[in-house]
């Protein structure tokens, strides 16, 4: 016998992004077809929700594995909707089953990258720490010289 691990994904979204939770339900159609819920409304405040069940396939088995490159699909596309702050739309990977020796486990698979780090550019010619992340040149030296950097957003002035 395998070890059984369900991962059931659940996906909430703010009533703000419709668009967004629409685009994530079609994709997740997409990638996992009937395992996919209907998206229900909260009353209150609007909320979008919906969940993927388990697909039932035991660990380290070749259905397993394509669960884990359909999941990652569908985290990465959720991600893409994240700006510097904030993603309107939250996810969560929870798994639970049997661990190796057969006891009772729950973890979380993954879920919204923390918004605690901040990736921003450094400028290696004059020390600047640039928080858009999108410059092509440093914009107190022109320097093109910058790096990637990720910083605790905690840490950083407020812009
Ligand atoms: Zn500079």
């Amino acid at each position: 016998m395998g070890t059984i691990r369900h991962h059931n994904v659940v996906i909430t979204c703010n009533d703000y992004a419709e668009d967004k939770i629409l685009l994530t339900h079609r994709k997740a159609t997409e990638l996992f077809g009937d395992l996919v819920s209907p998206i229900v409304i909260t009353e209150t405040n609007g909320y979008f929700s919906f969940f993927i069940a388990t697909d039932g396939s035991k660990k380290n088995w070749g259905e397993s594995d394509k669960g884990i490159l359909k999941r990652k699909e569908l985290c990465d596309f959720i991600d893409s909707f994240a700006d510097d702050d904030s993603n309107p739309v939250r996810y969560v990977d929870v798994a639970y089953g049997d661990d190796d020796d057969g006891y009772h486990t729950a973890y979380i698979g993954r879920t919204n990258p923390s918004i605690k780090y901040k990736q921003t550019l450094y400028c290696n010619k004059c020390k600047l720490l640039l928080l858009d992340k999108k410059l092509k040149s440093c914009p107190a030296c022109n320097s093109l010289d910058l790096d990637d950097r990720v910083v605790e957003v905690d840490g950083l002035p407020r812009e």
